[in-house]
């Protein structure tokens, strides 16, 4: 049968939305217990929609008998939600997304992550490892208020507020309170990155994964509680020092490798790795952060064109369906951007980049070993399905080299890291 181009698209959104939608039935299914399932799955996809089709796409829901399948959702998730789609209803804004810059080293926020790691961490900071179990157990993510919570200084600035150290006056427990003002997030039609980030990143339990621990909102504004990371961004380090020597760009290369392949393991994509979203957590161990433009996609390929510029993989840049395997080049990129201190495919201008994403392979200083270059050559294979898997990263002679056997320990010792 031979569709319209028109039908065609719509065909294709529906398949999209109802992988979507698979996905988050298997989710639910693996959270267990709560509210109806068909009442997320709708409002999935009356929101994925815009409310276009939502009755034929219920009927699809329907046959598959999803409804009564038990699904626990945030009950606070929920309410914030409804908050902000409430006041963008109000408000009538209009404005879209603003395109994820790289920021430069001039755009740099002032504040003095230094002053931080002068506070006295609280010893009651729970273990960073946990295991999977742990991720099963902890369904429901406790809800807290200002009036619960101390707040000092400040460690950062966003795009959408600032980050501050807080304490929780209870039990006096440490962490990064992220304060996101509510009118930017509708102005900038973020609330779906928001949603993603506090759902994906509240379930991830990994010692290279950032915590998100709980959040709660008021009227303004919007608090996520974030495990404290001292150290601030990996970017800041990495600009202090240029480039990074083989043996501490391997060690935090791997750790990255080991974050990513649990996501990955979870369904999920990260889809902007990059140096800027890398904090240095406790004891120097290095924590993925930015969940905003993750993915939760048990299934399906994907589309949506997102990430930072230098960072983007030949397929994306194509418009091509994509899978994981965007976060494998990401991880190319970032390894690059250690060893030579700028990303492979840097140009004076947006389409200059597109066009060595596309057809350029990475120029190398002459400093770089013959292994390093292999392996990042593996990772940037402009052929998705050609490129590493990440268990084959980890076994490539230059991780296994620098990292394995007693030069873990010399690592650990040199560079930090829990393992
Ligand atoms: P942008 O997109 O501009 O990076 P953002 O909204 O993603 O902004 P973050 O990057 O999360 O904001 O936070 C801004 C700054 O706050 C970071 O650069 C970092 O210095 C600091 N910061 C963020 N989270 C933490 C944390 N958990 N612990 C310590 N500092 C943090
Ligand atoms: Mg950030």
């Amino acid at each position: 049968m031979v569709h319209s181009p028109k039908a065609t698209k719509s065909l294709a959104v529906a398949h999209d939305v109802l992988d979507e939608a698979i996905g988050v039935v298997q989710e639910c299914m693996a959270r267990g217990g709560g509210a109806d399932i068909s009442a997320a799955l709708s409002q999935q996809i009356n929101i994925k929609l815009k409310g276009d089709c939502p009755t034929a796409l219920r009927a699809v829901i329907d046959r598959h008998s999803w409804t009564g399948v038990q699904f626990k959702v945030s009950p606070n998730l929920n309410a914030l939600l409804e908050d902000l789609f409430k006041a963008r209803n109000d408000s009538g804004a209009k404005e879209n997304t603003p395109p994820n810059k790289r920021r430069r080293s001039d755009e740099k926020d002032k504040a003095d992550t230094g002053g931080a790691k002068s506070t006295p961490l609280d010893t009651s900071m729970r273990s960073a490892k946990e295991t999977p179990e742990d991720m099963a157990l902890v369904t429901e993510i406790p809800w807290f208020s200002l009036d619960d919570i101390d707040v000092g200084k400040r460690l950062g600035a966003g795009k959408f507020g600032a980050v501050y150290v807080a304490r929780e006056r209870r039990t006096g427990f440490i962490f990064a309170l992220k304060v996101l003002d509510k009118a930017q997030l509708i102005k900038h039609r973020v609330e779906h990155q928001l949603r993603r980030e506090i759902e994906i990143q509240s379930h991830c339990r990994h010692v290279n994964i950032l915590r998100l621990y709980s959040f709660f909102h008021d009227e303004k504004r919007v608090y996520l509680m974030l495990e404290m990371a001292p150290g601030g961004e990996l970017y800041g380090l990495l600009q202090s020092r240029g480039v990074f020597s083989e043996a501490r760009s391997a060690w935090y290369f791997k750790q990255m490798v080991e974050a990513i392949q649990y996501c990955h393991t979870k369904h999920i994509i990260h889809r902007d790795i990059k140096p800027e979203n890398i904090l240095i957590g406790l004891q120097d161990t290095l924590k993925i952060a930015d969940f905003g433009w993750a993915v939760h996609a048990p299934s399906s390929r994907r589309e949506t064109f997102c990430g930072t510029l230098d960072y983007l993989p030949p397929e994306m840049v194509q418009s091509k369906k994509y899978r994981s395997h965007v976060d494998i080049w990401g991880l190319g990129v970032l390894l690059y951007e250690f060893l030579v201190g700028k990303p492979p495919f840097e140009d004076t201008d947006e389409k200059g980049t597109y066009r060595k994403i596309k057809n350029s392979t990475p120029d190398f200083p002459p400093q770089i070993t013959t292994e390093a270059k292999d392996l990042i050559n593996r990772l940037l294979n402009k052929n998705p399905d050609k490129r590493l898997t990440l268990a084959d990263v980890l076994a490539h002679p230059w991780v296994a080299l620098n990292c394995g056997g007693a030069n873990a320990q010399r690592l650990q010792r040199h560079y930090g890291g829990i393992v």
